[in-house]
């Protein structure tokens, strides 16, 4: 008799983590992160123009706060 003891399940759930966006900033290219609701701005020279860096993705979407 074969008792199937595995209890792994397909889907895993996500780990409840806060998501913390990684902005980079066009001007001097300092990595900011922060959160949606955080102005988009650089920490370091203020430039408003952050480049919205995914760690999964290697998409660039250009972010214009003006
Ligand atoms: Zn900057």
């Amino acid at each position: 008799m074969e008792a199937n003891t595995s209890t792994e399940k397909p889907d895993k759930p996500e780990p409840p983590k806060v998501v913390a966006m990684v902005y980079v900033c066009g001007e001097c290219h300092a990595e900011n992160e922060m959160r949606p609701r955080d102005p988009v701005r650089c920490r370091s020279c203020g430039y408003r123009i952050l480049y919205k860096y995914k760690k999964r993705t290697t998409r660039l979407i250009v972010f214009d706060a003006r």
